[in-house]
């Protein structure tokens, strides 16, 4: 029996167990990776909005936080397949065949890219599917190149293959683009980007690497194809909530519903980061909530041993 188990090892995940351990709780970290880390692993941006941290990319970030988890006593485990949560008896059954019980638990799953589900997505990883405008740029130089998607992370992904592609495409399903302002606007004067709206990407086509795209522009319009050699797809993020959705309350979306404290509509079940919506989804909101989340299971317990 553990005081709290946290699942996931994100900065949600991992500022919880640091402010649970400097808490005095005994608790357990599971992760399903093989490291920590959660997305940091997939910024290759500097990162400059975490105040009193400049960093070149997640993972420097990543090594700040271990070293200053070096001395901390929570346990963690990763690679942890878990089968299922029963959040009510707070219950976690692993796939080892393990049963492990706590007072509390913290969901910290974060959330994973959505997929178009279209032909060809899987298929061409790592074969003409483009992970990241900033770590992939160089090797998509002088190449034409499609993104799909309208939002921030779309456009600035746009904006970058554009200083090195010859043409970008931007495929976006509304009418207008979502991304702020400031960043639209800077596609206006770019000659080598257009912007199809209305419009979807409904197959990825290609012998060994990708060769093409099929896009549809409004319904009932016949599909063509357009030759690009990559394809980036930034369409925002699903939350890793299945394990959890029929046991409590979620947005339509599957985010999972918190308030202030981070308590669940489940007593003693919280859920911290990406995976509860935060207004502002990046990693001040997720260790911010990370704390809240362990100084309220902490005053919990006590309440619990003073009574
Ligand atoms: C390209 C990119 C750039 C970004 N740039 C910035 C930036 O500049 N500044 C900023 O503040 N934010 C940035 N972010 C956002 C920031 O990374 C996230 O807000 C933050 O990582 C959220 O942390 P989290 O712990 O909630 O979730 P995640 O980082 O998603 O971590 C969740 C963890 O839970 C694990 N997990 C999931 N399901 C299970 C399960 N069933 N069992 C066990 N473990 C599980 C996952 O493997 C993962 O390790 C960026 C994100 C991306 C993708």
């Amino acid at each position: 029996m553990h005081d709290v188990i946290i699942i996931g090892a994100g900065p949600a995940g991992l500022s919880t167990a640091f402010w649970c351990d400097e808490l005095g709780l005994d608790t357990l970290l599971l992760e399903q990776a093989e490291q920590v880390g959660g997305q940091l692993h997939r910024v290759y941006n500097p990162i400059e909005n975490y105040l009193g941290v400049k960093v070149s990319n997640g993972h420097e970030l990543l090594e700040r936080f271990t070293h200053d988890l070096d001395a901390a006593e929570f346990d963690l485990w990763t690679q942890t397949g878990i089968t299922a949560v029963d959040l009510k008896a707070r219950r976690v059954s692993l796939r080892s065949g393990e049963n492990l019980q706590s007072i509390a638990i913290v969901i910290a799953t974060g959330v994973r890219p959505r997929e178009l589900g279209i032909p060809g997505e899987k298929e061409f990883a790592g074969k003409g599917m483009i992970e990241s405008g900033t770590r992939d740029r160089q090797l998509f130089a002088g190449r034409d190149v499609c993104v799909v998607g309208g939002g921030d992370a779309a456009v600035e992904n746009a904006l970058l293959l554009a200083e090195v592609c010859p043409t970008v495409t931007l495929v976006h399903r509304g009418k207008k683009l979502r991304a702020r302002r400031e960043l639209a606007e800077r596609l206006q004067p770019n000659n080598c980007v257009t912007v199809f709206t209305e419009s979807v990407v409904t197959r990825i086509l290609g012998d060994e690497e990708v060769a093409a795209v099929e896009i549809q522009r409004k319904e009932g319009l016949k599909p063509f194809q357009l030759a690009v050699r990559g394809v980036l797809i930034r369409i925002g993020v699903e939350p890793n909530s299945e394990l959890f959705r029929e046991q409590i309350d979620t947005d339509e979306k599957g985010f999972i519903a918190v308030n202030s404290q981070q308590e669940t509509s489940v007593p003693m079940v919280f859920a911290v980061g990406d995976v509860s919506n935060p207004v502002a989804p990046t990693i001040s909101s997720a260790t911010g909530a990370g704390a809240t989340a362990a100084k309220v299971i902490a005053a919990r317990l006590n309440a619990r041993l003073g009574s």
